[in-house]
């Protein structure tokens, strides 16, 4: 497999947000990605607005992989996001559990990622390549690394392709669980996910919620620049290529941008690895 650059995008809640993320896309279109990803709601919530995001990258000459997220859902809705996928003509999609909106209690009929890509695999057979999601430095209700990394071979057992992992800002923990991964038999590629710094207060709440850890250098630095919102991003800019430039050195099989519908940062990490 050739090296795999790709971008990530949210659907737009707004007719602004759509216009917004057009102009990123008009940016980011000439960095010519692999695939453009977009995120999918938990219980459906962005449905219209994932696929319709996907069928506009589509129609600019991109391939785009939709997210399809299964808690809270049931076999009913997630055959019936299958089938506008496939008659769309789609045949990448992210597989994933997604989180529980607080206060909702119905898990639905899936419980784990693993239960997705097996009905995936059973409705459509090999129609679609099937990604799902890796977390190099443990997923935060893992009740241990060893029972992550089993969770995870699951998924790639069912029947994904490939992985996209959970962003992190230390090589180390990405190169790890590679080698365990592999340790485990799993020789599925394994793209590390990247998450540009643009704001410290930001980047702190995601990582709280999603379990990635902002290592103390970083985070004292990044506290130091307080409102500076130019020295972060340039503070910034320099973690996260570096961070880049060493991964494909040691032969990542590709980088996933986390773009937050932004182009700047993005294009900026871009450039500088030349790629
Ligand atoms: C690349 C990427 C893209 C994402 N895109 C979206 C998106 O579009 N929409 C969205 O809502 N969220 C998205 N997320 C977030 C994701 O939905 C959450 O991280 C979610 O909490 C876990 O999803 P998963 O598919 O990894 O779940 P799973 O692989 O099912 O794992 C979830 C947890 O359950 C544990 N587990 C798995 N199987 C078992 C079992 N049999 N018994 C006990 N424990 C088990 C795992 O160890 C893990 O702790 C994305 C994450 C990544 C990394």
């Amino acid at each position: 497999m050739s090296a795999q650059f790709s971008l990530e995008f949210f659907p737009p809640r707004t007719a602004e947000g759509v216009e917004k993320l057009r102009a990123a896309r008009r940016q980011l279109s000439q960095l010519r990605p692999s695939f453009c990803s977009v995120t999918f709601g938990a219980g459906g919530s962005t449905r219209e607005g994932t696929l319709s995001t996907v069928l506009e990258i589509r129609g600019e000459g991109i391939d785009a992989a939709p997210h399809i997220s299964c808690i809270g859902s049931t076999v009913q809705s997630i055959r019936a996001v299958l089938s506008q996928y496939r008659e769309s003509g789609i045949r990448h999609v992210v597989a994933l559990r997604g989180d529980m909106p607080s206060g909702t209690v119905d898990a639905g009929e899936f419980r784990y990622a693993n239960e997705l890509v097996a009905f995936i695999r059973s409705e459509t057979g090999d129609w679609f390549h099937v990604d799902v999601a890796a977390y190099p430095e443990v997923h935060p209700q893992a009740r241990s690394a060893n029972e992550d990394l089993s969770a995870f071979k699951r998924k790639i057992d069912a029947g994904a392709n490939s992985a996209i992992t959970q962003y992190f800002f230390n090589p180390d923990a990405y190169w790890h669980f590679v080698d365990a991964a592999l340790a485990a038999g799993i020789d599925a590629p394994i793209v590390p996910g990247i998450m540009p710094i643009g704001s410290f207060t930001k980047l702190a709440r995601f990582s709280d919620a999603c379990g990635a850890e902002i290592p103390r250098w970083i985070r004292r630095r990044l506290e130091s620049y307080g409102d500076d919102v130019a020295s972060i991003r340039a503070f910034g800019l320099d973690v996260v290529t570096d961070l880049c430039e060493r991964l494909l050195a040691r032969g990542a099989p590709g980088l996933h941008f986390y773009t937050l519908n932004q182009a700047s940062l993005t294009s900026t990490i871009w450039q500088r690895l030349g790629l």
